[in-house]
């Protein structure tokens, strides 16, 4: 029985190794599901990290026993920093990577191997160019499926985020299952979530139950292989006997996987997140421009971190809007 507990450890005993980073709330696509219709209020240039203080953050949670980095957004690869950023953070004995919306991947394909990036996730949510156009708002459909064989092609581990809503790419689920019939590549559905602006409601959400409904239907539960899941996955992973890569549901919205969390977020104007659905925030970035300590503040975040969600640890209490607004946007977040 471990006697000093962690800074990083919750008072569920919950151990804090991986640090989700958003580096920009800025973005070249204009996802609805993620970027509110009337765009978003963006932080002056001055509140947000520099570089060496994403540095000197991320370096105090690697000391208290971070494992793993992901670098967000909005879109990461916009910094015009990045590469000083991911050489830095590639000094720190970490698993470093990263989610990208793959319109700019190609660029930096270099770096990511300098810097030992291997995972790469991909924001992605439907293979029908008209429908990317529109909610993403963008004409990239092309260039991000191009980045995605590229990647694949230089030996990354890839794995394609979809947020499904219904009415919209619920009839693609299939379609993109069909991608790993070759590409050693990972689906990863998404069951649609609430957060500030993006107009939420339960019945356009995609549950787990409706995916492997459709998918038993269309491949028979036979041939629907599953797989082990990693501790600590927010997935349940599957795959399709015979193909080479798999699919996987991340079910926050039916079925949450709070008990195993081990995710802390810091946003781009360096606000301590200790939950995606977290309403208050903790500001380590004042504290750190005043050349004080952030370890206590840090340790007072995860000590005040809720078992479930935030605290909707009911569907009902989930609904809520105005507990949704309270939130940010999932742009400001990085998911
Ligand atoms: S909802 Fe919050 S507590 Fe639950 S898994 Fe996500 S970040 Fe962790």
């Amino acid at each position: 029985m471990k006697t000093n507990k962690s800074i990083l450890t919750d008072t569920f005993g919950r151990e804090h190794t991986y640090l989700r980073i958003s580096l920009t709330e800025r973005c070249n696509l204009r996802c609805s599901y993620c970027m509110p219709e009337e765009g978003i209020f963006l932080s002056p240039k001055s509140h947000i990290m520099t570089y060496n203080e994403v540095y000197t953050i991320a370096k105090t949670f690697v000391d208290k026993g971070v494992t793993k980095i992901r670098l967000t957004g909005g879109e990461p690869l916009i910094r015009k920093d990045i590469p000083i950023i991911l050489k830095k953070l590639a000094s720190l004995p970490v698993e470093l990577t990263i989610t990208t919306n793959a319109v700019l991947v190609d660029r930096f394909i270099a770096t990511f191997k300098t810097c030992g990036i291997k995972n790469i996730n991909l924001s992605l949510d439907t293979l029908d160019k008209k429908k990317f156009n529109h909610i993403t708002r963008r004409n990239y459909f092309e260039k991000v499926f191009e980045n995605i064989q590229l990647l694949v092609k230089n030996g990354f581990t890839v794995k394609i985020n979809t947020v499904l809503i219904k009415g919209f790419n619920d009839n693609e689920i299939v379609d993109f299952i069909a991608l790993t019939k070759d590409l050693p590549i990972s689906i990863r559905f998404i069951e649609f979530m609430p957060f500030d602006g993006n107009n939420w409601n339960i019945s356009k959400m995609v549950s787990y139950n409706e995916v492997m409904q459709q998918l038993s239907v269309f491949y028979s539960d036979e041939r629907i292989e599953k797989l082990q899941d990693a501790s600590n996955d927010t997935a349940k992973n599957y795959r399709i006997y015979g193909f080479k890569g798999t699919f996987a549901i991340i079910s926050s919205v039916t079925s949450p996987f709070c008990d195993s969390c081990n995710r802390l977020r810091l946003t781009a104007n360096g606000r301590l997140k200790n939950c995606l659905f977290s309403s208050t925030e903790s500001d380590l970035l004042t504290l750190l421009r005043a050349g004080k300590s952030i370890e206590p503040i840090i340790e007072k975040a995860v000590n005040a971190k809720f078992k479930v969600r935030g605290g909707m640890d009911t569907l009902k209490k989930l609904q809520q809007p105005k507990l949704h607004s309270q939130n940010r946007s999932m742009i400001t977040i990085g998911g």
